[in-house]
């Protein structure tokens, strides 16, 4: 069920689209069956379950952060976080930071942006990007790499509203791009789509998109 579930989204995402398959709240057992259909990325948003879970599977699975992390949490997944996908305040980039250096590290970490009309969303307005990347204290993080923005659409099935948000995003990457990292070819991705959204996603210039239920049923 799962790898077949897997081979349906695959079939669905271009090759320049990487796949991040959200496991949370499934058991290791299911994260093994995909991990055996070769994915090899997957998503959690808790720190709690990705720390148990990175211990007990095997180690050349890439784990991504994909939900709200807070700065006194980020010591646990510092060892081995590839990804931090939720990134939406500075206290959070100086904390990532030291704790990269205290793994001798760089972590990669993904700018969210607030995009939906929901308030409950977290997420950085573009101002407030652009606050954080023009602070003197920005500049002296030298154990972070900004590697570009990731951002959740309205939970709505009016896929007129998703699709401009996600062009929102896409808008918001090229003006964060061209603005401060030109020369910085690691800053490329757009990560947007879930489930439900994916396809628009990816219609919209994602490059990334983060699946759950549709790989792993339900929740
Ligand atoms: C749960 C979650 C997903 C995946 O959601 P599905 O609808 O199950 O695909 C993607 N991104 C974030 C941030 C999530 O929390």
């Amino acid at each position: 069920m799962i790898s077949e579930a897997l081979n349906i989204v695959r079939n669905k995402i271009p090759t320049n689209v990487t796949l991040v398959a959200v496991s949370k709240t499934k058991p290791v057992e299911d994260i093994l069956t995909a991990y055996e259909a070769n994915q090899r990325i997957f998503g959690e948003n808790k720190v709690q379950e990705l720390v148990e879970k990175q211990d007990a599977l095997p180690k050349d699975i890439e784990w991504h952060m994909i939900g709200h992390l807070q700065s006194n949490k980020v010591k646990y997944i510092a060892p081995f976080i590839q990804l931090i996908h939720a990134v939406d305040s500075l206290k959070l980039l100086i904390e990532i930071n030291k704790q990269a250096k205290k793994n001798n590290r760089t972590i990669k970490c993904l700018l969210q942006f607030h995009i939906a009309s929901e308030d409950s969303k977290f997420g950085l307005s573009l101002s407030e990007v652009q606050e954080i990347l023009e602070s003197d204290q920005f500049l002296h993080l030298e154990n972070i790499s900004i590697v570009g923005v990731m951002g959740m659409a309205t939970f709505t099935s009016d896929k007129e509203i998703v699709k401009e948000e996600f062009r929102t995003l896409e808008n918001y990457f090229h003006v964060i791009q061209s603005r401060y990292f030109k020369f910085n070819d690691s800053f490329q991705h757009i990560s947007m789509g879930m489930s439900g959204d994916y396809e628009v996603a990816i219609e919209e210039g994602s490059t990334m998109v983060r699946v759950g239920s549709s790989i792993f049923g339900s929740r």
